[in-house]
């Protein structure tokens, strides 16, 4: 059983619509705390606790639960994660952890970085206005089918390296024979949700990049711009899986018809 606490999610009344409406509801509060965040750049830094203040502000009153910590630890820019408590039989999300690249020296995030936060709050976001989502992520996890594919979706699909055509013609038929047909079903929709939602995490990135280099210009004296994501060509890999998903339910179901027949 996989249970999600109420500080881990919003109430069901904001987690309405289909699952474009609610990215776009997620969307909303990432600008709703830009333009929190801009007005604080009194300094081209703000400290964590300026961050976790306007981070809460959007909240709108919904007590919810996370952390903000530093992604040094993980060796990367940075990471948003739900964090889980294991009980018994029960498994359940308690909240989140986001990593960003915080200076240790006075406990701050720079101006530079902003792209990398907007990043990240917009998945904090997204995961807190969908709960479904969230269930399906944990229970992959939890039945290990992350453990089977997680490496080949860091190497092949959260990748520029490799082409859609290749993932399309070799790399995707070799790991999909690993699996079961409901593990092939849960990792389809879990990476095609996943590959969705990075697509505009890294657009959201950019946005706010471009905005606040612009705003706050006197801190930038040759401005580079951080990309937008189009190198890993993310609508392209969203197609392939949404094709070999509807072919897989297709054989599902063809297979349970046979198996009633018989
Ligand atoms: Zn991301």
């Amino acid at each position: 059983m996989i249970k999600i606490l109420n500080n881990a999610k919003f109430p069901l009344n904001i987690c309405r619509g289909t699952s474009e409406q609610r990215i776009h509801s997620a969307i909303k509060l990432n600008e709703e705390l830009f333009n929190n965040l801009s007005k604080e750049f009194y300094r081209p830094t703000i400290s964590v606790d300026t961050f976790t203040k306007s981070l809460k502000s959007v909240l709108k009153g919904n007590k919810i639960d996370f952390k903000i910590k530093n992604s040094e630890i993980y060796n990367c820019n940075g990471a948003c994660a739900r964090d889980f408590n294991w009980k018994n039989q029960t498994k359940e999300v308690c909240g989140y952890s986001i990593y960003l690249p915080i200076n240790d020296y006075d406990n701050s995030l720079s101006i530079n970085d902003i792209g990398t936060l907007m990043h990240e709050t917009l998945h904090f976001f997204i995961g807190l206005l969908s709960p479904k989502h969230t269930t399906r992520d944990a229970k992959c996890f939890d039945i290990d089918l992350y453990k089977k594919t997680e490496s080949f979706y860091n190497k092949f699909i959260y990748s520029s390296k490799y082409t859609p055509e290749n993932l399309k013609e070799n790399l995707l038929p070799k790991i999909l024979n690993t699996l079961t047909p409901e593990e092939k079903i849960n990792f389809l929709q879990a990476t095609r949700y996943r590959l969705k939602e990075e697509m505009h995490c890294f657009l959201d990135g950019s946005i706010y990049d471009y905005k606040i280099k612009n705003i706050h210009k006197k801190f930038f004296e040759n401005p580079e711009y951080k990309p937008d994501g189009n190198s890993f060509r993310f609508p392209e890999k969203i197609t392939i899986l949404e094709q070999e998903l509807a072919k897989t339910l297709k054989d599902v179901r063809e297979n349970m018809a046979k198996s009633k027949n018989l």
